[in-house]
């Protein structure tokens, strides 16, 4: 990421992120704004200015905020083709760019589907904003796909430079070092992330942005191909069986910690 820029997550309801990123005047957008009032306090402990909204999908907890936020300050609002979301925006697809002169920010568009059939992806200057498709260690639900289109969905997310910074929608690392642990329990980079996010979560710091090259090395969703996931599920024929047999142990990790 470039020096004149900064990255924020803002922490917001049970245990979502909303990213703002700011230029050096001070605006900044905001993704995924699932609430207002921690983005409008964060905005002004910064002395920072609202000046765009991203959204990825449309899930409650990622687009609630949005309309309290842009009352009185009509700021454009990028979002997915998709007439859940019911708020006045662009619509952006696979492919398309957005451009904005203040802040001066370029971000291309990726389909994401998986999670819900129209989830997006923001990529540009070293970050990208991947809501709930991909987390740190783990993978969003999917709630409206496949498991062979979540799998595309992560690849397409997994081939950005290994600097990129992924900032996801979610506090899930510990719980999903934990899972992740029980199918690739050799893995050394794995277990420093852990004990990385534990201290993290122990002094109240989000554990997220992380480098994409740490989450091939970690999270098993990107790591169907390696021997360590292959030899951990001999039974799955192929790797959208295996990606389909893990996320479903994570289903019922999940449940079983519940
Ligand atoms: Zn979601």
């Amino acid at each position: 990421m470039s020096d004149d820029l900064r990255i924020l997550a803002v922490p917001a309801l049970s245990d979502n992120y909303v990213w703002l990123l700011a230029d050096a005047s001070g605006a900044a957008i905001a993704v995924d704004p699932g609430e207002a009032a921690p983005v409008q306090a964060a905005l002004s402990r910064e002395g920072l200015r609202l000046a765009a909204v991203l959204l990825t999908h449309h899930h409650p907890d990622h687009i609630g905020g949005t309309a309290a936020l842009t009352r009185g300050n009509p700021v454009p609002v990028f979002a997915p083709h998709d007439e859940r979301i019911a708020i006045p925006c662009t619509r952006v697809g696979d492919g398309d760019r957005v451009e904005l002169s203040d802040p001066g920010l370029r971000f291309s568009v990726i389909a994401i589907p998986g999670h819900t059939k129209s989830h997006i992806a923001y990529h540009g200057h070293g970050v990208v904003f991947c809501g709930d498709t991909l987390f740190s260690v783990g993978c969003g639900r999917i709630f409206e796909g496949t498991p062979a289109q979540m799998l595309a969905s992560l690849d397409r997310l997994a081939a950005l430079p290994g600097d990129t910074l992924v900032c996801c929608g979610h506090e899930y690392t510990v719980a999903n070092c934990a899972f992740a642990k029980t199918v690739d329990p050799d893995n050394a980079a794995l277990a420093r992330r852990l004990s990385q996010a534990r201290a993290q979560r122990e002094r109240g710091v989000p554990t997220v942005p992380v480098s994409l090259a740490e989450e091939r090395a970690c999270n098993p969703f990107l790591r169907v191909d390696t021997d360590a996931i292959i030899t951990a599920l001999p039974d799955a024929p192929d790797r959208v069986e295996r990606f389909a047999e893990l996320r479903r142990r994570k289903d019922d990790f999940r449940a079983a910690a519940a």
